[in-house]
């Protein structure tokens, strides 16, 4: 199968494990050790749809469901205009 990176035509690719942040209305959802395919020349990271789809049922069960996540972190949230 010959995959073509949209964004700079790249053919080769390679497996990484990377932190995935699913964001919705406001909610984070951090997720490491994500699997996906990198292109080696601009650095575009592919997704398998099925990577994608437990990422968003574990974000669900998270928020609506009440399942307690690994650990939690808080994190400081800056806005732009106000930065020195
Ligand atoms: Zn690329």
């Amino acid at each position: 199968m010959d995959k073509i990176c949209s964004f700079c035509g790249n053919k080769n690719f390679r497996d990484k494990l990377v932190q995935y942040i699913y964001r919705c209305e406001g909610r984070f959802l951090v997720v490491n050790n994500v699997p996906c395919e990198e292109c080696e020349y601009c650095g575009e990271q592919y997704f398998m749809a099925e990577v994608l789809r437990k990422i968003e049922k574990d974000f669900c069960e998270v928020y609506y469901y009440s399942k307690k996540s690994k650990y939690e972190v808080s994190l400081p949230v800056e806005d732009f205009t106000e930065l020195l």
